[in-house]
């Protein structure tokens, strides 16, 4: 069975968040299970060919490989791909995201044609990518080439959709009555998720309380109506880490590596090397808590900024990776300042720093006011780093509460979306924390998670089978 996976992003060559991991990690699982699979992905100026051997194929493709035998295909447009960063700069998303993506999606399908690749099933990812189960159907669906070729939209969060002006519809080169609110037109707009949702033969997304939620006028971001119309071609299938790259007893860019057997003092080590790298003095006895992630309000860093004086005056440390929001910065840098000894913050995509806060902290704090899946609390497991999370979408599908009686759980959720509730949850994580017998107990719990992709990989493996 050959499968495509077509992405804007895919770890190791560009990440902005979870869809490059799981662009990245979910392939190499399929391939283990014996499937052909290849990638699709932009030539971004990022992508150094010193890092990542390129071959030309022509003025259209370059290749590159990824795991045992992954081609990946790097569709090149200089005008369109050679600029800094993904999707935008500082001044915000680029005002031509929908010609960039529109591109790939055309180029993408006319070069497996050009290529002659064997192609049964194509698997896109979010709204960079939503068009290419349209254009299947409406474009390229007269060519017997494409036919049979069947197509998964993974919504990794709804929250975007690639909204567009009406006015840039001509350059999708479609017919206009594919503008109508059964299909592109979305109050007014263009909609190219909506459209991908509609056209897809199956649609999945990355967890199963996801799946639900988003059928609901609370988390369908304005889609919930269109989503329940097809209910049930809909699946969550939890998302898996690649348990290489995230993995505490090999990891080239923490301190010191460390197992379920020997973190009582590895960690600590970790955690030393933390502190010193983020100016903070050391302090054994007392919690670090870590935060990575884009400052946004879906990572719920208004929340989190409520909570951080009352924490900064307990006996902890906070420690803060991440790129957003302007007022966010300002805000969380002033913490800082005020509070020099408690809290530190960085403001950078740093995979490494990434590694050691994951790595040195003990806690995790991540209060997703949604979470479609949330990569970071699996990832803070596997290092034994306790969550704290909102319970919501992925979060609670794999977070489950610490009971300090049964000894039983892994982390801490809260459950109404306040302050309060939130600090409440952060201090019964202190106490525990407090009694070491118990914290070590929950630590272990922590690295008895099995995050890999091995079971979701076989899902997927069936779901594409049945789809054939
Ligand atoms: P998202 O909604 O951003 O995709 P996820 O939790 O699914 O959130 O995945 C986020 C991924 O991006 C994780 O691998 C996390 O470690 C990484 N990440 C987020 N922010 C940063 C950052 N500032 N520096 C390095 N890695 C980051």
């Amino acid at each position: 069975m050959n499968i495509v996976f077509c992405s804007s992003e895919v770890f190791p060559f560009v990440k902005t968040g979870g869809l490059a991991d799981v662009c990245g990690a979910l392939p190499l699982a399929l391939e283990r299970l014996g499937m052909e699979v290849s990638i699709f992905l932009p030539r971004y100026k990022d992508i150094k060919p010193d890092q990542h051997p390129l071959e030309k194929i022509n003025n259209r493709v370059s290749k590159t490989r990824l795991g045992k035998n992954i081609q990946v295909y790097l569709i090149e447009q200089a005008k369109y791909y050679q600029r800094e960063g993904l999707y935008g700069d500082a001044s915000g998303d680029y005002p031509d995201n929908l010609e960039r993506f529109q591109y790939f999606c055309r180029q993408t399908l006319e070069v497996w044609k050009q290529l002659k690749l064997k192609v049964d099933i194509v698997h896109c990812h979010d709204w960079q990518t939503a068009l290419i189960p349209v254009y299947l159907k409406e474009k390229f669906g007269k060519d017997s080439f494409y036919a049979g070729i069947k197509t998964v939209l993974m919504i990794h969060n709804l929250a975007f959709q690639g909204i567009f002006p009406r006015q840039a519809y001509p350059l999708l080169g479609l017919k206009d009555e594919l503008f109508n609110p059964q299909t592109f037109e979305y109050y007014g707009q263009i909609n190219l998720l909506k459209a991908g949702i509609i056209y897809s033969d199956q649609v999945t997304t990355v967890s199963r309380r996801y799946a639900k939620e988003i059928q609901t006028k609370q988390f369908g971001c304005g889609l919930d109506g269109v989503l329940k119309s097809r209910r049930d071609e809909i699946v969550g299938i939890l998302n898996g880490l690649d348990t290489d790259v995230w993995n505490p007893e090999k990891d080239p860019l923490i301190a010191k590596r460390y197992s379920s057997d020997d973190f009582i003092e590895l960690k600590q080590e970790n955690k030393r090397c933390l502190q010193e790298s983020f100016k903070l003095p050391s302090c054994e006895d007392n919690p670090v808590f870590g935060f990575v992630g884009r400052l946004s309000h879906q990572k719920g860093v208004d929340l989190l900024l409520e909570v951080m004086g009352a924490m900064a005056a307990s006996s902890l440390q906070m420690i803060v990776l991440g790129l957003g929001e302007k007022e966010h910065i300002l805000r969380l840098t002033e913490m800082a300042e005020r509070n020099p000894k408690k809290i530190a913050v960085r403001f950078a995509f740093d995979e490494k720093t990434a590694h050691q806060i994951y790595a040195g902290s003990d806690l995790l704090l991540m209060p997703s006011c949604f979470e479609p899946c949330g990569l970071s609390q699996m990832i803070a497991l596997r290092y034994g780093t306790i969550p704290v999370v909102y319970k919501t979408g992925g979060l609670a599908d794999t977070v489950v509460p610490f009971d300090p009686s049964s000894l039983h759980g892994n982390g801490f959720l809260f459950e109404e979306y306040t302050p309060a509730a939130f600090l409440t949850m952060i201090n019964r994580a202190i106490k525990v924390y407090g009694d070491k017998k118990k914290f070590s107990r929950l630590v272990r719990n922590a690295f008895q998670c099995d995050f890999s992709w091995d079971k979701s990989a076989g899902i997927y493996a069936r779901l594409y089978k049945n789809l054939l």
